[in-house]
C-alpha cells in the first residue's frame, strides 16, 4: 500500500490549489532539525532551580510534546513555550527571540554542509523528500495553483528553495516567518489563498508533515495529504509522524509521492 486513506478517498470537489509546507514536506536540508532543537530546550530547562531535580525522562517529555504540537507553526512560538516552560522551573527565561538565535547557531552547522554543497552545484535529490519535483510538475500541468508557506525564516526558505530547484513552481508565492511574528501564521496564508482566487475552503488542498499545516487546511474544509516521510530512509512512513498527522486531521496518509499516479488521481479531474 502506497497511499493510505484514513478520511476521504477524494475531495467532494475539484482541486484549485495547493498549499505546501517546506520542512520535510518538500526539503530534507534541515533533516534532524528536531534532535538540536530538543536537546537545546532540555538543557535549558535542566539549569532552572527546579529543573535540576527534575527527572531528566519527564524534562524531555515535556519538550518533545510541546515542540512536536507547535511544529510547522514559527520557531518563536516553540522559543515562547520555552520561556514559560523556564517559569515554571522558577528559573528567569532569556527573551524567546535569543532562544531562537541558539537554536540556529545550533542547527547552521549542522546543515552548514548540506548548503555548501548546494551552492557548489551538487545535485540536490538528496535534500528532497523522493518524488518532489514530478509531482510540483503534475500539479502544475493540471492547473492548479501552487504556494509555499514554512514556520521557517523567509530569507531561508527562499535561498533554500532556490537551491533545491523548486522556487519557480510555487506560482502563488513563497511565505515563511518574519521577525515581526505576529503578521503571519499559515491560516492567514490559507486566508489570503481562499480570497485571492476566490476559492471555497474545499478546493484546497494542503500537503505537510506538521500537525498545524494539516490542521489549518483541514479546518479550512481542504483535503489534507499527511506526508509521513521517515526522513533518514527515505521510502518507509514513519509511525510517529503518521499518528500525529492522523490526529491532526490528515485525509490520507502517504510516504513521499513516489507513486505519482496514486496522487494524481485526486486532482485529476
Ligand atoms: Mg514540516
Amino acid at each position: 500500500m502506497f497511499l493510505e486513506i484514513v478520511r476521504r478517498n477524494c475531495p467532494a470537489v475539484p482541486l484549485r490549489a495547493v498549499i505546501f509546507d517546506f520542512d520535510g514536506t518538500v526539503s530534507l536540508i534541515r533533516e534532524g532539525w528536531q534532535n538540536i532543537m530538543i536537546p537545546y530546550f532540555v538543557e535549558v530547562l535542566t539549569a532552572t532551580p527546579d529543573g535540576r531535580t527534575e527527572d531528566t525522562e519527564d524534562v524531555q517529555r515535556c519538550v518533545r510534546d510541546f515542540v512536536d504540537v507547535l511544529t510547522g507553526k514559527q520557531t518563536i512560538y516553540q522559543c515562547i513555550e520555552l520561556a514559560e516552560e523556564v517559569k515554571k522551573r522558577h528559573g528567569i527565561p532569556l527573551d524567546p527571540l535569543e532562544y531562537k538565535h541558539g537554536y540556529h547557531r545550533r542547527l547552521s552547522e549542522r546543515i552548514r554542509y548540506r548548503l555548501d554543497e548546494l551552492r557548489q552545484g551538487a545535485n540536490p535529490e538528496k535534500h528532497l523528500v523522493p518524488g518532489s519535483v514530478p509531482l510540483l510538475e503534475m500539479l502544475r500541468r493540471n492547473g492548479l495553483k501552487l504556494y509555499l508557506a514554512s514556520g521557517t525564516d523567509e530569507q531561508f526558505v527562499l535561498e533554500e528553495a532556490t537551491l533545491l530547484g523548486v522556487a519557480d513552481y510555487f506560482d502563488g508565492g513563497i511565505y515563511g516567518a518574519k521577525d515581526d511574528y505576529k503578521n503571519f501564521s499559515k491560516a492567514m496564508v490559507i486566508q489570503r489563498i481562499i480570497a485571492e482566487n476566490h476559492l471555497n475552503g474545499t478546493e484546497l488542498a494542503g500537503f505537510g508533515d506538521g500537525y498545524v499545516e494539516i490542521q489549518n487546511v483541514h479546518d479550512a474544509g481542504g483535503f489534507t495529504f499527511g506526508v509521513a516521510t521517515d526522513e533518514q530512509g527515505r521510502s518507509n512512513v514513519d509511525e510517529w509522524k503518521r499518528k500525529r498527522l492522523v490526529d491532526a486531521g490528515a485525509d490520507v496518509i502517504i510516504p513521499h509521492y513516489g507513486n505519482l499516479p496514486e496522487i494524481e488521481r485526486i486532482f485529476a479531474r
